[in-house]
This record gives structure tokens, sequence and C-alpha cells, in this order.
């Protein structure tokens, strides 16, 4: 893929259309990627944003020449195929580099294969288990009906397959090196690979280090993973349904499994060491999260934790330390869901001089280590440990590293929760938003008086907006209730653009939906919501 890259230079909006750019640069002659066409060009230009002021982004100087024939292997090379590893892959070839992908487990990494993808897999299923048990009030009467755990476990597996696949297809068709092997970095240009038949060095422009993290231990005697005590990934290959289970950490993780064991007939109880469930988020949001799942079927305890467990016969004897005193329980399985931590190990970091405090690799705004050449992006640069920041992070490093000075931005990064009844948010609590404003105006509207969420049997939860009290604007959302995980991309959109309660309040929501709840929480804001 031989090719000059060169970056649009100082260029002035001559249009307030996307065409402006374009316009400017054939009027001063500056050459543009010659490897995108018009769409893909557009594209590149509305994503050159820096995203902490909002302000279109131009380079200045080409910075890179790309081309083939240079002393390098690869103008890039990804190590790890996780969403921060394939998105900055697809990425930076979008942008005409050559790159090589360095994964030495399953391509997709934890989110496609025992994240994100299928949890929500069998989150799936349990919520059609829940349909069936809910049938005879819309009328459909279902006699009996069994759980076939296989056939669950095999629409899992299948939905993982097919994203996999996927991934690896869009890796042919950007002209993707796949590497199969652990890589390591060994200068600042160079990895080593240890594949099935050998190690093979690499040399690269630039690493993108995309190792992501495993599941966090708990230093608890007895807790040690095993049959008994699971991280996330066995509780999602599972051949039996334990009959009770202890899920310790009341986060996203723990509470998505436990909801799914929850509603497969497991005796679930949750223990976390805060005061609420969802310890960072809204604290009326968690509460009435909590209620719901309570109304499930979850057990929960907080400010309590695990001090010790030990084996009786084929169980995990417990014992749960609170305010209250210590008291022991046993359960047939024990799920630590207590957080991740980032992959660091035997990646060659500090032989390469790579600063990292022990626990994530340090990066500036652009997702560049100290090392110039170096890049890292994802879980393995610490929280929020999310898909989407991940392959948010891997976006800015590949587009600063070739020309264009993104820079990223945490302002608005939503957090979902998938149990039903949903619960997502974006933005300020209201509790820190209170810290920092001294005029906070909340707005909040039930799902219990919407027609869509009547009709379709799931009328739990709110939309809360909390806004600044003078100009209102939105600094934070927070729901539970149906398909929140889904409404919340509008609030993110608001927030991460500035917008004003007020711009909310004039967007026509379509009737009937459920983001009718939020242009009505945005009227509440302002006293006048119509049907409160
Ligand atoms: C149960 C569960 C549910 C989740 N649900 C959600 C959710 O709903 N939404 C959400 O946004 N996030 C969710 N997450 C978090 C999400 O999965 C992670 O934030 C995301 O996968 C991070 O992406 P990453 O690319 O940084 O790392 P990973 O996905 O961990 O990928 C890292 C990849 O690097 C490879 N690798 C590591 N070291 C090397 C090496 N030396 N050489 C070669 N390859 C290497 C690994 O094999 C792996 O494939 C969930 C996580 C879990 C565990």
């Amino acid at each position: 893929m031989g090719s000059a890259f060169l970056c649009v230079r100082e260029v002035k909006l001559v249009s307030s259309g996307p065409l402006g750019p374009v316009y400017e640069s054939l009027k001063t002659g500056v050459t543009l990627p010659n490897l995108v066409d018009l769409p893909d060009l557009l594209s590149e230009v509305s994503t050159g944003f820096d995203q902490t002021t909002d302000a279109p982004v131009y380079e200045t100087e080409p910075r890179e020449q790309l081309s083939a024939g240079s002393e390098f292997d690869a103008d890039i090379v990804v190590i790890g195929s996780g969403p921060a590893g394939y998105v900055g892959a697809i990425r930076a070839a979008q942008l005409g580099a050559r790159v090589i992908v360095v994964e030495k487990g399953d391509v997709g990494g934890v989110c496609l294969n025992v994240g994100c993808i299928p949890t929500k897999a069998l989150l799936a299923c349990v919520s059609v288990v829940d349909q069936v048990r809910t049938a005879k009030s819309f009328g459909v009467e279902v006699k009996t009906f069994d759980l076939n755990l296989g056939a669950m476990m095999a629409h899992k597996e299948r939905v993982v397959k097919q994203l996999t696949s996927g991934v690896e297809m869009l890796f042919r068709k950007n002209k993707i090196q796949l590497i199969r092997g652990k890589a390591r970095i060994v200068d600042p240009h160079t990895v080593a690979v240890d594949t099935e038949t050998g190690t093979q060095k690499l040399t690269a422009r630039f690493i993108l280090t995309c190792t992501g993290s495993r599941p966090a231990r708990l230093p608890v005697p007895g807790l040690e993973f095993g049959d008994r005590v699971w991280s996330s990934t066995e509780a999602l290959s599972f051949s039996c349904i334990p009959q009770k289970i202890l899920a310790i950490g009341a986060g996203a993780i723990g509470l998505e499994a436990g909801y799914t064991f929850a509603r497969l007939g497991s005796d679930v109880l949750v223990v976390e060491m805060m005061s609420q469930i969802l310890p960072a988020s809204d604290a009326e949001t968690a509460r009435t999260l909590q209620n719901a799942l309570e109304r499930a079927g979850m057990r929960f305890k907080l400010n309590s934790i695990v001090v010790r467990a030990e084996d009786v016969g084929s169980r995990k004897k417990v014992w749960i330390k609170s305010e209250e005193g210590e008291e022991t329980d046993e359960f047939d399985v024990v799920l630590v869901a207590v957080g991740r931590t980032p992959a660091l190990a035997d990646i060659g970091l500090d032989e390469v001089g790579v600063k990292h405090d022990g626990r994530k690799i340090l990066v500036n705004e652009h997702m560049q280590t100290n090392i110039p050449s170096i890049y890292a992006a994802g879980d393995c640069i610490g929280e929020p440990m999310l898909a989407h920041v991940a392959w948010t992070e891997s976006k800015v490093a590949v587009e600063h590293a070739f020309g264009l000075n993104s820079r990223m931005s945490y302002k608005a990064v939503p957090a979902c929760v998938y149990t039903t009844p949903e619960c997502a948010s974006v933005g300020l609590t209201e509790e820190k938003a209170r810290e920092r404003y001294r005029d906070v105006r909340i707005g909040r509207y039930s799902f219990s008086h919407n027609g869509k969420a009547l009709a379709i049997g799931e009328s739990e939860g709110f939309i809360k907006f909390v806004t600044d009290g003078k100009y209102g604007q939105i600094l934070g959302v927070h729901m539970v209730g149906p398909h929140v995980t889904d409404l919340i991309a509008q609030a993110t959109l608001a927030i991460r653009n500035e917008l004003t309660i007020d711009e909310v309040i004039e967007t026509i929501h379509p009737h009937p939906t459920l983001s009718e709840v939020a242009q009505e929480a945005a009227m509440d804001a302002r006293g006048r919501a119509i049907h409160k």
C-alpha cells in the first residue's frame, strides 16, 4: 500500500457545510490523504475534533510520510484485538497506515468473547424467560416451559462467533495483518512476538498497546479462583444453575451476572462494601435500581465485606463482616466481581521504560506514553474500563500518531447496566453537581406515566435531569427503566455539546415512545411537565 499521506494544512472553513474544508484545501493546493475518496475524507474532517474544546482541528504540518519501502515492517503495530485494538487498527488503516495486529487470545478481546456481548446474549435469554412468565397478562397462555441451558449457551456462542468473525473480516477488508502470538515491546519501534513457530520481530513507526485487563482477585483466604470461586468469565459458561450464589461487588458486572442467575432460579446475595450499589452512580438512581432488583429476587448486603471463606463439603462457607458484626453463610458458588486489573505484565514496559504506576499505563490526552512512538488505549490505561471508552481512546491515539491532533475527553462517558429494568447514566450525579454548583435544578419523570412503557408492561423507573439552575445546562442524566441503555446516547450528545434543558424541551420527540419520558423530565426541570 504505497502512498504518501499529507495532512490538511491550516485550512480555514470557507463554508459552514461539510465541504468547506475540501473547497479550501483545493484552493490552497494542500494535498489531502490520497488513499481516501470524498466520503472518507468528509468523515475524516468531521472526526478530527479536539474533544476538550470541541473545536475542529486541522494539522499544520504533514506529520508522517506513510509509505511502502519505509524502514519499518509496518506504520503501526497494535498489541491486542479487543475494542481498543481492533478499532484503533481499522482507524489507522483508514488513515492510510500499514497495520499489523498481534493477538495472543481470541480476536475481539474481553468485550466480544467474555464481556459485553456474551453477558448481553445471556441476559436476552433471561428476558425471554421473563416474557414467558408474564405472557398471561398479555393474553398469551404458555402452559409449561423448560429452560435449556445448552441452547442458551449455543445462542451466546453464535452471537460471539458472528461478531468475532466480523472483526476478522474487517481486518481483511482494511488490509490489516493479524498475527497470532504474544507480543512484548523490546524497543520504541520493535515488538517481539512469540508465535507457535518461534519468535518474530516486527518494527513499526508506532506501537499501540491495547492489552486490556483481567478480573481482579480478592486477597481473601479461600477466595482464590477455582471450581466454586468464579470470575465473570466462569459466570458466562456454566452447565448447571447453582442453587445459591454469593456475588461480591455490586458494580455492573456483579449486578448483571447476579440478575441472570436470580432470574434462572438461583438464590442470589450481593455483598457490597460501599453504602450503595453502583457506588459511583447517582444515589437515587442506585436506590431505585436496587429496589427493582430486590423485587426481581436478588438480595443485597451493603456496607459489608467478605473476610474469609472455607470449603465445606461441596459448598463455600463465607464470613461476612458489617457494622452489625460478623455472620456466616454457605454458597454453591462465589462470584468475585470486584473490578478488573489492567494487563501490564510481560509486555516489556519496564524494559523499554514506558511509565506506569504499577496499576495502569500512564498516557497524555493523546493517549501517548512518555515514549513518543508508543501509545496505549483501553483497559490497560485504567478507568473507566468500558468498551466504548476503549475504542474512543484508540481512535484518538492513532489519529494523533498519523497527524490529526485528536485529544481524549472524558466529559460525557455513558455507563450502562443491562438488568431489567436497565440503568444508564452520563455526566454528574446529583450529589456531585450539588458539590460543584450553587444552584442545581432537578427534572424527573416516571415511566409509569408513559404510554409506550405501559403498553410493553415495563413501567418501572424514571429519567432524571440534573441541570444548572441559572442557565439550564444539562450536567447529568440518570435513568432506570426499559431500554434506557439505548436512550442514554441522546443525553450523552446533549452533555458533550453542552446543551441546555430548553434545547431538549424544544426538540420534537416521537409519540408514543420511551424517549418522551426524557422530554417530560426536561420540562419538569423548568416546572412545566405536561403529564405530571
Ligand atoms: C463480564 C463483563 C461485561 C462487560 N460488559 C460491558 C458492557 O456492557 N459495556 C462496556 O462498555 N464494557 C463492558 N465490559 C468491559 C469491556 O469488556 C472492556 O472495557 C473492553 O473489553 C476493553 O477493551 P480493550 O481492548 O482495552 O481490552 P480487552 O478487550 O481486554 O482486549 C485486550 C486484548 O489484548 C490481548 N493481549 C493482551 N496482552 C497481549 C500480548 N502481550 N500480546 C498479544 N495480545 C495480547 C488479549 O488477549 C485481548 O484479546 C465488560 C467486561 C466484562 C468482564
